[in-house]
C-alpha cells in the first residue's frame, strides 16, 4: 500500500492516514467526505522537483484535477505554478494566493471575458489552441493596451497509448494545432502588436504509464523549436503537459525521476525553461473518498453494499469504468464476500466498485483509494445530493477544505413561477 498514504497502527484495528484515524474524521465531518494527506501530495511535488534538479523548470499542477481553495494554497506554498482551463480556475488560483505569473492557461474555446480577466491578472502564458483564437487574444490585448504571451499548444500526433476519452495528442483530437501549421502560426504571431511569443507546449493524454510517447512528442516539439529559431524565433519554454499516471490496481509506473528522464535527454543542453502540467500524479493518490455502507443487499445473482457515495461524487468508475480499490476502515470478523459497491441513485451505472472481496457489515466506513484527483471536481449535484465535505490532515491535525454542502445551498439560486 505504499502508493496510499493510508496505515494501520500495530495493534490498532482503524485506518489511519498520515496519524489520524479514519473513522475519527467521518465522526467529525460525517461521510461521504474526501480526504487528503498534505504529506502525500508534498512528497509527490518533491518527487517531480527531484527529477528536475538543476533544470530551469517550472511544475504548474493542474487545477481541475483537484481545484479546492485548501489543495491550491498547498500548492502555492511550495512554489508551483497552475495550468488552468478556464477563468473560475483562473478566480480560484488568485484567491488561494498563487503566483499569477506562474499561471499558463490552456483550452479550446477562451472567451473574451476569460481573456480579460486573465490579461488583468498579468498570468504567466496563454496556450493558443487555433487561429480563431490567437486572432482574438491580438484583439482583445491591444484594446487593454496589453501584451499577451502566448505559446502554441502543437499536436504532435503521438498515440499515448491510454482511455481513449483521456488521449489528446492525436490528429483526431479538439486539442491543439495541427503541427504542420505550427510554423506558420508562430511566423504570424511574431507579427502582432498583441501577441509576445514565448514558449510552445503540448499535452498528448493522461494517465500515461509509459514514458516513451512524451518523449517523441518532446522530440517533434523539439523539431519544431529548431525550425523556429532558423526562422529567427526564439523561446523562452518548452512545456510537455502533464499526464503521468498513478497507481489504481496493480499499474507498475516508473516514477517522476524515470518517467521525466526520456524526455530530459531529448531537451538536453536546450537554453529553453521546462513546464510541466501535472496533475494527477501530484494529487491523485493523496486523497481519497470516505464513506459509510448503510445496506448490505444480497440479490439473486450479487450482493451489493449500498454506500452513502455515489457517482455523483465519484464519477470516475460510471465514467470511464475506472478502477479504485477499496480498503475497509475498521476490521471486521464477518467472513468476506464478493460485493458490488453501489450508491444510491437511480442509475445501474452508479456503481464505485464491482466484485471485490469485502469483510463488511452495514453501518461500516469504506476507504476509496486514489480519489484525490478527478474526483471532487467532476462531483455533481445529480439526485440532488448536496456535495461531500473536504479534508486536509495534516500530521495528527485535520480540518475541513470545504463544508458539506446543504441541500438549500442547491436550490438557492432558483425561482418559483412569477
Ligand atoms: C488535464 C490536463 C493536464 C493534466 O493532466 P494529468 O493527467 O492530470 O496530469 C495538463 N495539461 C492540460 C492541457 C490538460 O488538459
Amino acid at each position: 500500500m505504499t502508493d496510499f498514504p493510508i496505515s494501520t497502527l500495530h495493534g490498532d484495528d482503524s485506518l489511519l492516514i498520515e496519524s489520524v484515524a479514519l473513522s475519527e474524521i467521518a465522526e467529525r465531518f460525517g461521510t461521504p467526505t474526501y480526504v487528503y494527506s498534505r504529506q502525500a501530495l508534498t512528497d509527490a511535488y518533491h518527487a517531480y522537483e527531484q527529477a528536475l534538479a538543476g533544470r530551469r523548470a517550472t511544475i504548474c499542477y493542474a487545477v481541475k484535477a483537484n481545484s479546492n481553495l485548501g489543495i491550491l494554497d498547498a500548492f502555492a506554498r511550495l512554489g508551483a505554478g497552475f495550468d488552468i482551463v478556464s477563468g473560475g480556475e483562473l478566480k480560484r488560483v488568485l484567491a488561494a494566493g498563487g503566483d499569477p505569473a506562474k499561471v499558463v492557461f490552456s483550452g479550446v474555446g477562451k472567451t473574451v471575458d476569460e481573456i480579460r480577466l486573465a490579461l488583468d491578472a498579468c498570468i504567466g502564458c496563454f496556450n493558443i489552441e487555433s487561429p480563431e483564437e490567437l486572432d482574438r487574444l491580438d484583439t482583445t490585448a491591444r484594446a487593454m493596451g496589453k501584451t499577451a504571451p502566448i505559446a502554441f499548444r502543437v499536436n504532435p500526433d503521438v498515440d499515448p497509448k491510454t482511455h481513449p476519452y483521456i488521449s489528446t495528442g492525436l490528429k483526431a483530437n479538439k486539442f491543439g494545432v495541427a503541427y504542420s501549421d505550427a510554423r506558420a502560426l508562430y511566423r504570424r504571431a511574431a507579427t502582432m502588436d498583441g501577441i509576445a511569443v514565448c514558449g510552445i507546449a503540448s499535452h498528448i493524454g493522461s494517465q500515461l504509464l509509459d514514458p516513451a510517447p512524451v518523449a517523441e512528442a518532446a522530440e517533434r516539439v523539439l523539431a519544431l523549436v529548431k525550425q523556429l529559431n532558423a526562422d529567427g524565433i526564439e523561446l523562452d519554454h518548452i512545456d510537455i503537459g502533464g499526464g503521468m499516471g498513478i497507481r489504481y490496481d496493480d499499474e507498475i509506473l516508473p516514477g517522476a525521476t524515470r518517467f521525466l528522464a526520456p524526455v530530459l535527454e531529448v531537451l538536453a543542453g536546450r537554453p529553453e525553461a521546462l513546464h510541466l502540467e501535472p496533475g494527477r500524479s501530484l494529487i491523485g493518490n493523496a486523497g481519497l473518498l470516505l464513506t459509510r455502507v448503510e445496506f448490505l443487499k444480497h440479490g439473486e445473482e450479487k450482493h451489493f453494499a449500498i454506500v452513502d457515495a455515489a457517482m455523483n461524487d465519484l464519477a470516475r468508475p460510471a465514467l470511464y469504468d475506472a478502477y479504485h480499490a477499496v480498503v475497509p476502515v475498521q476490521r471486521s470478523d464477518t467472513p468476506a464476500q464478493t460485493y458490488d459497491v453501489v450508491g444510491p441513485i437511480c442509475e445501474s451505472g452508479d456503481f464505485l466498485a464491482r466484485d471485490r472481496q469485502l469483510a463488511v457489515r452495514a453501518g461500516d466506513l469504506l476507504a476509496i483509494l486514489s480519489a484525490g484527483a478527478y474526483g471532487m471536481t467532476m462531483a455533481s449535484n445529480y439526485n440532488t445530493r448536496p456535495r461531500a465535505a473536504e479534508v486536509m490532515v495534516d500530521g495528527e491535525v485535520c480540518y475541513a477544505i470545504r463544508e458539506r454542502e446543504r441541500v438549500e445551498d442547491l436550490y438557492a439560486n432558483e425561482h418559483r413561477l412569477p
